[in-house]
């Protein structure tokens, strides 16, 4: 069972306002912050409040967190004009994926013409 909140995850003592980061949008389960290291004009994480390890640990009783996740995604892309041009939402679950930090998190990512980059 995951816990609310794990004290060695940067993401949750970011969701808990440790260091200031400040949220792109948020909701009820989910929120949104800038990447520290953005790989597009737009690039914005969005993580759920409580501390879920991957994707692959959410379970069904999880439905309404994921879909916070996936629309909070789109309102980050209206709020910063993506919606026309397009943009992409990523998951990296696992090592092979490249997941370097243990809280599930969201890539969204626009204001540019992106690579496919799927491997
Ligand atoms: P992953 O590689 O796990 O899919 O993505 C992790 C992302 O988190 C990376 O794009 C990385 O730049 C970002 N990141 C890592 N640590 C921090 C942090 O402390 N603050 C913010 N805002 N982003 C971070
Ligand atoms: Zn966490």
């Amino acid at each position: 069972m995951d816990q609310q909140i794990d004290e060695s995850c940067v993401f949750c003592r970011i969701v808990r306002g440790d260091f200031g980061t400040q949220f792109v949008a948020q909701n009820e389960l989910a929120v949104a912050f800038r990447d520290i290291e953005p790989k597009a004009p737009t690039h914005v994480l969005v993580v759920p409040r409580r501390h879920v390890r991957a994707l692959q640990e959410a379970g069904e009783s999880d439905g309404d967190m994921l879909a916070a996740l996936l629309l909070l995604a789109t309102e980050v892309a209206r709020r910063e004009g993506l919606l026309a041009s397009g943009y992409r939402v990523v998951i990296n679950d696992g090592p092979d994926a490249g997941q370097s930090v243990d809280h599930l998190h969201l890539h969204v990512m626009g204001g540019k013409r992106l690579n496919l980059g799927l491997g």
